[in-house]
């Protein structure tokens, strides 16, 4: 019994009252932001998903450059200097800043 007069103490007080009613309405604002902050959460979710599969992607694009680049340089074509066969740099014999297709070629330049 005394608790609840207590209690009734408390709501006759006009302080109580609003604070019971801010309370009140404040559960009804969540209620109410409730489906839009589940809304936010999934756009986020899904955003984020994009956001890592983009960045998945750039970095497989990356790789694949790179490893383009890489077969770019071993399949590099270059001129003998003695016929103008072009060659794969790989399979060319170098002397100095001229390339040869074969080694009579490099030995035919030496000769001139
Ligand atoms: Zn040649």
């Amino acid at each position: 019994m005394h608790i609840l007069e207590q209690s009734e103490c408390v709501s006759k007080v006009p302080l109580g009252q609003a604070t019971l009613l801010q309370v009140q309405s404040m559960e009804k604002l969540l209620v109410n932001i409730m489906p839009l902050i589940r809304i936010l959460i999934i756009i986020a979710i899904i955003w984020l998903l994009i956001h890592l599969f983009r960045q998945y992607r750039e970095r497989r694009e990356e790789h694949h450059t790179n490893s383009r680049g890489q077969n770019k340089i071993s399949t590099h074509m270059v001129k003998c200097a003695q016929c103008g066969l072009h060659i794969p740099e790989a399979e060319a014999i170098k002397q100095g800043h001229s390339y040869y297709c074969s080694q009579d070629h490099q030995a035919e330049s030496r000769e001139q």
